[in-house]
């Protein structure tokens, strides 16, 4: 019996990476039984029958999973926002990093499109990200700036990409490696928008690390129970161990570590405003959910 990772799964052949071979296997008959399917990340027991081929046996615990794309043990998401054209969104962006850090995805935000951007300005709306622990990189896929940086944050990780529409993330994939050069449209279909169907699954091999050909999120509804939504933002949930009630949703109880931190100017008032939007969005769709 040996250990592996798949990373890739297709047309019913799971392929299992271990120890530097990729065996193509199938899942021993009962896994079609069972609600637990091998996806495409998870660790594996297989045998191994011949050079290339095997029988996927067990599956080990998962981290985490997706739906879409229908993949495990996600370690970050590069959350990608260009600095203009769109212009930042910084409600989206904590929108974004509500549901990321929701499934317990590290997330690392990447500005793209410096080039066209005010740098100082851009610097000074991501401050507030920066000083509640979130990395930012900022890059320029045109004048190939930050991209060094990018490049050294996936090894070892399975990272997906994801943003918008139009931030540039095929630019940047492509700037990561100038010999991939997939035309950017084959990359927003490969991406899964429109009516792609993602059967196929695949974790491209990028810098010691992989990579998810497709982004995390096919609806960006805050589908999150309010008291988890109230310590999602890893910063958050930190300080909320400090809250007078348990359960607390930093509204409007008393002795409130949030609200008190904002009060202080040590979480930024914007930040916490945006929260206050999506608790009401997340208390809407539970009302309407259980009546
Ligand atoms: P995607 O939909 O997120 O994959 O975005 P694309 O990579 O297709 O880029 C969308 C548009 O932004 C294209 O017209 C790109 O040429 C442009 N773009 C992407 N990256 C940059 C950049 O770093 N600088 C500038 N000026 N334009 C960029
Ligand atoms: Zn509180």
């Amino acid at each position: 019996m040996q250990k592996g990772q798949i990373i890739k799964a297709l047309a019913g052949f799971y392929y299992v990476q271990s120890q530097g071979q990729i065996y193509q296997c199938k899942a021993r008959g009962k896994f079609r039984k069972d609600a637990l399917k091998p996806l495409v990340g998870d660790y594996c027991e297989f045998s191994i029958e011949n050079e290339v081929e095997g029988y996927i046996l067990k599956l080990l615990p998962r981290h985490n999973s997706l739906i879409r794309p229908p993949i495990s043990n996600v370690d970050q998401a590069l959350l990608v926002f260009s600095a203009k054209e769109p212009d930042m969104n910084l409600l989206l962006l904590d929108r974004f990093l509500i549901l990321i850090e929701h499934l317990h995805i590290h997330p690392v935000i990447c500005i793209s499109k410096m080039d066209l951007a005010d740098e100082k300005h851009i610097h000074e709306l991501l401050k507030p990200y920066e000083d509640a622990g979130y990395q930012v990189i900022y890059v320029s896929s045109k004048q190939e700036q930050g991209i060094e940086i990018v490049k050294k944050i996936f090894k070892d990780r399975i990272t997906v990409v994801t943003g918008q529409s139009g931030v540039g993330k095929s630019s940047l994939l492509n700037a990561l490696d100038i010999h991939l050069q997939i035309d950017t449209n084959e990359i927003s279909k490969a991406l899964g928008r429109g009516k792609h169907t993602t059967r196929h699954v695949e974790l491209i091999s990028m810098y010691g690390g992989y990579v998810a050909d497709t982004p995390g999120f096919s609806s960006l509804e805050l589908q999150i129970d309010p008291v988890d939504l109230a310590h999602s933002y890893h910063d958050f949930e930190q300080l909320s161990k400090q809250c007078k009630f348990r359960g607390c949703l930093h509204e409007s109880e008393p002795h409130c570590a949030i609200k008190e931190a904002v009060e202080a100017g040590t979480i930024s008032s914007l930040r916490y405003e945006h929260y206050l939007t999506f608790l009401k969005e997340s208390k809407l769709l539970k009302e309407k959910k259980y009546g």
